[in-house]
């Protein structure tokens, strides 16, 4: 069975949504996972902040205006008056379960997630209305029946192994199984869910799961392209590239996945295809176990990075120096993404400075420590050979007066990575473009 997902633009006009219809619509079985009408997660967030910030007043109008619009979606999505009443209670109970937390007294996280999970909720059951009224024969199957993460926040994937491969026996004869990307149950079972444009990395854990033959993840461009549209003029997209390549690129801020997504594709050896619903026809990106020729292949960035430099002439040559460092950071659960050393002092970075604090004062019995912020990481990914300078001397050459803060090379033989400040991070992107993937046409 192959899995597929659509993001939140492939399903967020009931155009859209018709479309997606017809792409499912052929003869065999699938298995589809959607996304949240493009606008609704944010939505709910500012909703959850202002009843975090007990504005009632304030969540009431935020509600209204994200209610307002799906009035006319419905409308529009169903043919039949009975299509359109079911798509209005659908709204309208929506509307009611989110409005009463607006009475709730000790708003708190957990009442945030179950009010985030909402629009994942809502376009499936519009959406499954709508197969039903067109006379596709779908089952709505909820993903808080199968899906889960344990106390550190990772998927339990034998649980949904073997709670999806129960629906799906007791569901044979269905043709489309739609279910909600995104959410999840947590160990206290309450709603929880898998972070920002999670929906990627649950189509990859069911996928996953059921060992399917494919994931295609359908969105709003025609692949992965070599660098950030929305950041650099000339990109183009990628046709192939290796599951260490595109997790690389998905961990290093390409927003097109969520960063998690290829790790349980890749220990199935499952082909993901990352395709554009706008056009179908286009080749898109095939993500499995196979090497191209090419040496560079995309770059990807990643802000809010903060650096942290621990000096001290005294020990940092002492053996058992960084094994103290590391130790810190694995108390404070806190993973490190680059790191260079000299004779007196190290850096690394975090993306995650919840415990930044704590982390500062436990570092400082190892000597002085500083830390910079709004720093970002600039990641080059491709097939490197490690012996071949070429490729560093072209990424120093393209960068020009840019400073560069840390440098990484030869940790992977996918990557090189570099740490500047965000502010120099657009026209770091551009020139690395432009001397990486077009300079040699224009010489
Ligand atoms: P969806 O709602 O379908 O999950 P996303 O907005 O999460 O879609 O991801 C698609 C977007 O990712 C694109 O519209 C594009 O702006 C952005 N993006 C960032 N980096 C890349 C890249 N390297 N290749 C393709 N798209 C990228
Ligand atoms: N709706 C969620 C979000 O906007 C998940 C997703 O779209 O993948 O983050
Ligand atoms: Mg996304």
């Amino acid at each position: 069975m192959k899995v597929l997902k659509f993001g939140g633009t492939s399903v967020g006009k009931p155009e859209r949504m018709h479309a997606v219809a017809q792409l499912i619509s052929g003869a065999d079985q699938k298995l589809v996972v959607l996304s949240a009408v493009s606008g609704t997660t944010n939505a709910l967030v500012g909703i959850s902040d202002l009843l975090t910030k007990k504005d009632v007043a304030g969540a009431k109008q935020a509600i209204e205006k994200l209610f307002g619009p799906y009035d006319e979606f419905v409308e529009k999505l169903y043919t039949t008056a009975e299509g359109k009443a079911k798509g209005r209670e659908v709204i309208r109970q929506h509307n009611e379960f989110i409005s009463a937390f607006t009475q709730e007294k000790e708003f708190g996280d957990k009442h945030t997630r179950a009010i985030l999970a909402e629009g994942e909720l809502i376009s499936t059951q519009l959406f499954h209305a709508y197969l039903l009224e067109q006379g596709y024969k779908s089952v709505l199957l909820p993903a808080l029946d199968f899906m889960r993460i344990d106390e550190d926040d990772e998927p339990m994937l034998a649980y949904t192994e073997e709670k999806l491969g129960a629906l799906l026996k007791a569901n044979k004869d269905a043709h489309l199984i739609v279910t909600q990307g995104y959410i999840c149950l947590n160990p206290k079972d309450e709603v929880d869910n898998l972070k920002r444009g999670g929906s990627d990395y649950t189509a990859s854990l069911v996928g996953a799961a059921i060992r399917a033959e494919e994931i295609q993840i359908w969105t709003d461009i025609d692949g992965m392209h070599n660098n950030d549209p929305r950041i650099v003029k000339r990109t183009f997209p990628i046709q192939e590239l290796t599951f260490d390549e595109a997790a690389e690129l998905a961990y290093f801020g390409a927003k097109i996945l969520h960063p998690s997504t290829i790790l349980p594709a890749q220990k199935y050896n499952i082909p993901v295809k990352l395709l554009n619903t706008m056009q179908p026809e286009a080749k898109g990106t095939v993500i499995a176990n196979k090497t191209t020729e090419k040496d560079i292949k995309a770059i990807a960035a990643k802000d809010a990075i903060t650096v942290i430099k621990i000096k001290s002439t005294r020990m940092l040559l002492a053996h058992g120096f960084l094994r103290k460092v590391f130790e810190v950071f694995e108390k404070y659960k806190t993973s490190i993404d680059m790191i260079t050393t000299s004779e007196v002092a190290v850096s690394l970075t975090i993306d995650n400075p919840k415990h930044l604090e704590a982390i500062v004062a436990e570092l400082k019995v190892f000597g002085t420590v500083e830390v910079e912020h709004d720093q970002t990481i600039i990641c080059i990914v491709g097939q490197f050979v490690q012996e071949n300078n070429q490729i560093v001397r072209r990424v120093i050459d393209s960068l020009g007066e840019i400073p560069v803060r840390m440098i990484s090379f030869g940790g992977s033989k996918n990557n090189i990575s570099l740490l500047v400040k965000t502010h120099y991070k657009n026209a770091a992107m551009e020139e690395l473009n432009e001397g990486l993937f077009f300079a040699e046409a224009v010489k």
